[in-house]
């Protein structure tokens, strides 16, 4: 893919990819099995500027681009899927929210600190009734003296190392219902976050229920237009919907160039297993599995960096590399045969993170009734903004 990239694409992939094999691989197993995250990677993550590669200069970041934020996101789900995860929440669903719903003021209050890695943000949307079912949550944002109070609960929100949460409730103007985006900061008195989840995969993000009891919302803590501050933000959503692809295809490239050192190595019925024929078969054709992907990756990061990308494709490469990574990986572990059952060989977590990214962000299955009812010209039960 490198013809495909700029020198400057080129030398942050770089780093990116040095920072994964020398910093990231050595502790991903500890990562996976503690469910949490060294504050350490989240301050290098921080030195090296990846908290702002998707963020403008003129607050704060380096505005690289789309095509960028994947390759970085790509390298680094090599050797760690579940931190990529929360990268990518982190360097593009998060700031891109702001960027898109944002006042110049309120873009110049959070993102700078967000792209410095000193207050990064969370996105919570999820609730009990399901995560687009948004008709029949609870959280609701409600008119009260100089502002508005906040309350109920959300699930599964991914925090990492968050201080500042975006929150999307109910709203009512003027007798008209509506959903919005709202900003909580983890100091506010009411918000509170319940627990964090262990998880079959995508561990050590810090993953779990937060609560708002009365929590006071400033008039300029309204992100976008009250009512609809939620759906208008769907170009963010579609910029992390390729994030996230971009760490499916990491994630089976990572399992992929670790399996392909095994079948070399590995002595089956006196020769290397790499002479089975299936396994060479198999191999070559997950090989091209991940090419396609790739193409089908960075042709819409491209769209989306020139500003052309048709909508449901985000919805599309979230649901489709997410699925074929998922495959993929599940082949590439029956290769390991027990070993790869074995979690001191540190090769399944690949297969469960790669379960876990079929979910997170949209399940494949919200994602293609977005794409049905864009092929179908149907608007109205699903927007592409109701799958976070
Ligand atoms: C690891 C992880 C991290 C997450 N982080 C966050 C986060 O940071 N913030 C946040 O807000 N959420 C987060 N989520 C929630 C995630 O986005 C949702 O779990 C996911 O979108 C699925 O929604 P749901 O759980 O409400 O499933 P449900 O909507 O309850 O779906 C149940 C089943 O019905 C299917 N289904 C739902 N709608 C349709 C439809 N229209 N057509 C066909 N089938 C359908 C689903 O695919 C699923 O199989 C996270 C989830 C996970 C697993």
């Amino acid at each position: 893919m490198s013809h495909f990239l700029n020198d400057d694409q080129k030398a942050i992939r770089d780093v990116a990819a040095k920072f994964a094999v020398n910093e990231l691989m050595p502790i991903a197993n500890e990562i996976d099995a503690s469910e949490s995250t060294p504050d350490w990677v989240v301050k290098r993550c921080a030195e090296l500027g990846f908290y702002g590669i998707y963020i403008a200069e003129e607050y704060g970041g380096i505005g690289a681009g789309l095509v960028t934020a994947c390759v970085v996101l790509e390298e680094i789900a090599k050797a760690s899927p579940a931190f990529a995860g929360l990268l990518s929440v982190q360097m593009i669903l998060c700031p891109e929210t702001v960027n898109v719903l944002g006042t110049p003021e309120q873009k110049a209050r959070l993102l700078p600190k967000s792209a410095s890695g000193e207050r990064l943000m969370a996105y919570s949307q999820t609730e009990p009734a399901g995560v687009g079912n948004i008709a029949y949550h609870q959280t609701k944002l409600t008119p009260d003296g100089n502002g508005y109070r906040l309350d109920g609960h959300k699930l599964f929100c991914t925090q990492g190392a968050a201080k500042t949460y975006l929150v999307m409730p109910r709203t009512k103007r003027d007798g008209v219902d509506g959903y919005g985006c709202v900003i909580v900061e983890a100091e506010d008195e009411g918000f509170q976050v319940q627990k964090y989840e262990e998880k079959l995969g995508w561990r050590g993000t810090n993953t779990g229920p937060i609560a708002f009891n009365n929590v006071h919302i400033a008039p300029d803590d309204v992100l976008g237009d009250l009512l609809t501050g939620n759906a208008d933000h769907a170009p963010a959503n579609q910029a992390s919907f390729l994030g996230h692809a971009a760490t499916s295809l990491g994630c089976v490239e990572g399992l992929f160039d670790l399996t392909v050192t095994q079948v070399k190595e590995r002595q089956l019925y006196g020769a290397p297993m790499w002479k089975l024929s299936p396994i060479t078969d198999r191999l070559a054709q997950i090989w091209t599995k991940i090419e396609a992907c790739r193409a089908m990756l960075y042709n819409a990061a491209r769209q989306i960096d020139e500003g052309t990308l048709a909508l449901p494709l985000g919805s599309a490469c979230k649901a489709y590399i997410g699925d074929t990574a998922f495959d993929c990986c599940s082949q590439l572990l029956q290769m390991w045969g027990g070993s790869g059952i074995m979690n001191s060989t540190g090769v399944n977590r690949y297969f469960r993170d790669a379960r876990a990214k079929m979910v997170a962000e949209g399940s494949t299955e919200i994602h293609h009734a977005v794409i049905a009812q864009a092929a179908l010209g149907f608007t109205g039960l699903l927007s592409s903004s109701d799958s976070n």
